[in-house]
């Protein structure tokens, strides 16, 4: 179900037009979003039992045995326990535009001074603490992360929880509330695109096309699939009609939206956010149907020395099955 939506270009050099084929109409595509939609959440009831061995960080280490328990059947010896806590949402994309939000509360009568850590499940080493002193007990407090290490780069993709401590390492004894600390599902990029949508023409496609076509309703959102800065914003009467070069945060490579409907997307230099929305779905420059032309380049970039890459339409599907 390939159908062809442009007459075959690239920013800046055009390449041979063809007249084959007309772009098919959306039919089918139900059926494959309601699949994608069904493989989150499955694993994450599990996880909440599955034990994670302590150490990693210097910080986790003083913490005695009880340091990674989920269960909490050995946390009590730092005579800290919480009284709520609550983890939302249970999916963020990297330096997304939610951030995952942890709200929780302390027992006893007293503050207290916590540290509070973002721990890598399958390696129970903390990828960030913050220090929160005096902490007031039975008051609901809240810490926001977006994905980032320490040093505001990239943390790998997988499972994370949040966990209170005490500075010296005592790890809190879990509220009563069965909920308690789930995990989080951390994700480097968004599927840009929002709504019904089929996949068209992919990489080469015998004409030096150099991504992927993803038919959508004309108006369909159109978000970022990675953060970052906006590189490019311009209009290509032959070719990408108005189109976004966007420079990926902590990747090194180019991410390329065309046939936008309008010029009205972020400027050049703006920051933007995973899952921000950046356009809308058009036709404008070469382009026959309503659809987004999606580039990837590799380092350093767009026409500056990288290459657009063929594993583009194998990262989109991917995106997608999670977004
Ligand atoms: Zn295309």
């Amino acid at each position: 179900m390939k159908a062809r939506a442009e007459t075959g270009y690239a920013a800046g050099t055009r390449s041979r037009a063809s007249g084959r084929g007309r772009p098919a109409t959306l039919i089918a595509v139900a059926a494959t979003i309601a699949i994608l939609c069904a493989t989150v959440g499955a694993a994450s009831a599990q996880e909440a039992s599955k034990p994670s061995s302590s150490g990693g960080s210097t910080a986790a280490s003083g913490g005695g045995s009880g340091a990674g328990g989920g269960s909490g059947s050995s946390a009590g010896s730092s005579g800290l326990r919480l009284k709520s806590e609550r983890t939302s949402p249970r999916k963020v994309f990297f330096n997304g535009t939610r951030k995952a939000t942890y709200r929780y509360s302390i027992a006893g009568r007293r503050p207290k001074d916590l540290k509070i850590q973002i721990v890598r499940r399958s390696s129970g080493r903390a990828v960030r603490t913050w220090r929160r002193d005096n902490v007031e007990p039975r008051t609901k407090h809240t810490i926001r992360w977006a994905g980032t290490n320490r040093q505001g780069g990239e943390t790998s993709k997988g499972r994370y929880v949040f966990r209170v401590r005490k500075p010296g390492g005592g790890a809190a004894k879990p509220s009563r509330n069965k909920k308690g600390a789930r995990s989080i599902r951390l994700l480097p990029h968004k599927f840009p695109l929002r709504g019904r949508h089929q996949y068209w023409d992919g990489f080469g496609a015998g004409r030096h096309h150099m991504g992927q076509d993803v038919g959508a309703r004309c108006g369909s959102k159109v978000v970022a699939a990675r953060s970052g800065k906006v590189q490019w914003r311009g209009y290509q009467a032959g070719g990408a009609g108005y189109y976004l070069v966007i420079d990926g945060k902590a990747t090194g490579k180019d991410y390329v939206y065309m046939h936008l409907r309008r010029k009205n997307g972020p400027k050049k230099g703006t920051r933007v956010r995973t899952g921000q929305r950046i356009g809308r779905v058009g036709m404008t420059g070469n382009s026959t149907d309503c659809h987004l032309h999606f580039e990837i380049w590799s380092p350093p970039g767009w026409y500056d020395g990288g290459n657009a890459m063929r594993s583009v339409t194998r990262k989109l599907k991917r995106w997608d099955a999670w977004s």
